[in-house]
């Protein structure tokens, strides 16, 4: 067994598994997280991967199954998926196969000798394979080095997606006596996560949980309306890529896709009623890009890995947020950004109650309601989209701020002196009370309760004059949201005041809260400009490679996606790289896909650029042009350490002077080490712009 491990405790890691990521996969980094895991996977430990969708973890399975001597046994639970994946390795020169019942005999026979002789690296299998007593002898005589359990969930009871077949594995721990697991994960919960454990007998396992946070994707909630004219704008606003629409029945996929095409964007219905060969042929219409937009129910997404869609929008709201956020993360897996779109109004929780109404009182009612009641705050509570969903997955909430969802791209004042006297009021009656007490209480309301329970006489009584109930209650919410409060689940909440509410009164914090209630557009993002510089790329050629890419993939009969993703394509477009060594700097150019596509792609950007005589750009290192995905929740509270801080008068001085010499939002927001939608709500509220 290797032991990687036993270097000091900060030897650059091996430059072997570096030098595979680049060559393979066309990589120059990895991401914080896969670095650790991949290293406690060398090591010869067993592993526990959580990490959201798109975060990365294929990579932390395969760069060992390359540098690790014998064959890694992946086990998969979508047979669909399988394929997909090993096509993709294939693309890019890896040795990897995959056996499921699929497969004609003939087939299984060659794939069982290439890995018999050592030439697989990545054998793929199904979870009931396992149990077969011929299976079993097969794997007996590999040489096996790691087993990698992907949708490791699946093994649990508790979570939502149980598969009896994947009991099996407990049979492979046996036969792989020695053999490191890695057991990886997108959705669990932490019963879950300890009965992965528990079933697959992992033996004292590294455990790795990387934050829910998925930092490129903008969530945004808009008024239902008039949301097929919101929608039709919206995909007219973004000619290219793909977006899935979520639709709560079958009838409204139908009508919706049938609008669309009337309309003339390219659209397909997905639902479990439709004939089998129809919904593939959808799916496959929709992979290929032959049709931009899918819409489907719940039933669309199990199974699909398309990595560039760009909007996934929920025409009707769903029924909780864990679903929601499956959903939605279907959206930006390639790691640009994309949308998240949820339209509501009233009528929303009714449709939901109403089925909830008629299930039988007892536990799954209960759960049902409490999920719905989270969904609906989601949906309507004017504060941070990102930071409910992250609260809702038991994360401590990160900035207020989030700078990517419609709340926190709207304006916020300082709301300092109204968090003090609410918190303040919360205390004083006792923490007893709901919202709309506290808020008789906050604004001197003559009932008869105030008066009874002697509240009248409190300091806090009527102190407040400038929010209305509704505003007031508003508050609340956010400060809920903000972890300063703290609201009872139940038929009447009340509110309590938490140990960072506390913190916040005895340190005479300051807080900035969001205006009103988000509901705007979600192109509207003046205050990323300076991220934006970052991602701008020449569309007319990126325009032509797509074409290129289409052409390609259809000539090889491969999704658009398996030749190039669109972030590699974004980066040819961005640093026009005219040779072979150049093009290989590309972030997501390894050597087989240098071999096989280079010539064409060149040949495209060479005579572009010498038609518009551009210069390529490739500096020494090309940086991948995403931001890291994977981050641990403590890394993410490092990574906006000022969010947290606030103004000093001479900050505010010091802003005041840079704005007044001309610099930019995003040049002063760089000076002062702040976001930019920092920097601008200050200058609003100082008078200085005007929104
Ligand atoms: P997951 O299985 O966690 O959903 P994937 O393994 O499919 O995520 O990876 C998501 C995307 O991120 C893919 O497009 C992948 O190529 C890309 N990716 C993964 N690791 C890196 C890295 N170190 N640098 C750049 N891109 C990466
Ligand atoms: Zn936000």
């Amino acid at each position: 067994m290797r032991n990687a491990s036993t270097g000091p405790a900060h030897a650059p890691r091996s430059s072997q598994e570096q030098a595979l990521l680049k060559r393979y996969f066309g990589y120059d980094d990895f991401r914080p997280l896969q670095a650790d895991i991949i290293d406690s996977v060398m090591a010869g430990r067993d592993t526990v991967v959580l990490m959201p969708t798109g975060g990365g973890k294929s990579l932390c399975y395969q760069i060992p199954a390359l540098a690790l001597p014998g064959v890694t046994l992946v086990v998969s639970p979508l047979i669909a998926l399988m394929k997909d994946q090993v096509d993709a390795l294939k693309r890019n020169g890896v040795p990897a196969d995959f056996l499921n019942s699929t497969q004609p005999r003939e087939e299984q026979i060659r794939v069982q000798r290439a890995a018999f002789q050592g030439e697989t690296k990545l054998l793929y299998v199904a979870p009931e394979r396992i149990v077969q007593p011929g299976f079993q002898q097969f794997l007996n005589s590999l040489d096996i080095s790691l087993v990698a359990v992907d949708e490791a969930h699946c093994i649990s009871e508790w979570g939502h997606e149980f598969r009896p077949d994947y009991r099996n594995l407990r049979v492979l721990r046996d036969l792989c006596e020695g053999t490191p697991f890695i057991a990886l994960t997108a959705t669990a919960t932490e019963q879950v996560r300890e009965d992965i454990v528990a079933q697959l007998e992992l033996r004292d396992p590294a455990r790795f949980v990387a934050s829910f946070d998925r930092p490129n994707l903008r969530y945004s909630v808009l008024p239902n309306s008039d949301r097929y004219d919101t929608l039709v704008a919206m995909l007219r606003d973004r000619p290219h890529g793909s977006a899935i629409i979520y639709r709560s029945s079958q009838k409204g996929t139908e009508a919706l896709a049938a609008d669309l095409v009337e309309d003339g964007i390219p659209a397909v219905p997905y639902h479990a009623g439709l004939p089998r060969e129809m919904r593939a042929a959808n799916q496959e219409r929709f992979v290929r890009d032959e049709a931009r937009v899918i819409v489907g129910t719940v039933a669309f997404g199990m199974g699909i890995d398309k990595p560039d869609v760009r909007l996934v929008v929920h025409y009707e709201m769903p029924a909780s947020i864990e679903r929601y956020y499956q959903e939605s993360g279907r959206a930006g897996r390639d790691g640009l950004e994309s949308d998240c779109v949820l339209f509501y109004g009233a009528g929303e929780r009714e449709r939901h109650n109403y089925h909830i109404d008629r299930m039988d009182p007892g536990p799954a009612r209960e759960s049902a309601l409490t999920k719905l009641a989270a969904m609906n705050s989601y949906s309507h509570a004017p504060s941070c989209r990102r930071t409910v969903i992250l609260r809702y997955f038991g994360e401590e909430s990160g900035p207020l701020n989030c700078g990517a969802c419609d709340v926190c791209m709207a304006d916020t004042f300082d709301a300092t002196m109204i968090a003090q006297k609410v918190l303040s009021a919360v205390i004083r009656t006792g923490e007893r009370f709901g919202s709309s007490y506290v808020s008789q209480v906050l604004r001197g309301a003559k009932t008869r309760q105030t008066e009874e329970r002697g509240h009248r006489s409190l300091s806090v009584y009527g102190i407040v004059d400038d929010f209305s109930d509704s505003g007031l209650r508003d508050v609340m919410s956010s400060l809920v949201s903000a972890g300063l409060l703290a609201r009872t689940d139940g038929e009447y909440p009340t509110l309590t005041v938490t140990a960072k509410g506390r913190e916040f009164l005895r340190d005479r914090d300051r807080i900035e809260l969001p205006v009103f209630l988000g509901m705007k557009s979600p192109r509207r993002s003046a205050d990323r400009t300076a991220e934006q510089a970052h991602d701008e790329f020449d569309v007319n050629l990126f325009e032509e490679l797509r074409g290129l890419r289409t052409q390609v993939a259809r000539n090889l009969g491969v999704p658009p996606y398996m030749v190039f993703g669109d972030a590699p394509l974004r980066d040819m477009a961005r640093r026009y790289p005219q040779s072979e060594d150049s093009f290989l700097k590309i972030s997501g150019v390894g050597r087989r896909k240098l071999a096989d596509f280079g010539p064409a792609f060149l040949e495209v950007i060479r005579n572009y650029a010498e038609t518009n005589g551009l210069k390529e750009h490739i500096p020494v290192r090309v940086e991948s042009g995403q931001r890291p995905l994977a981050y641990t929740v403590e890394e993410k509270r490092q990574k906006h350490p000022r969010a947290y801080e606030r103004w000093s008068d001479e900050e505010e001085d010091r802003l005041k002077y840079l704005h007044d010499k001309g610099l930019t939002v995003p040049e002063v927001a760089e000076q002062l080490g702040r976001q930019p939608s920092a920097i601008r709500s200050r200058l609003l509220r100082l008078g200085i712009l005007q929104s």
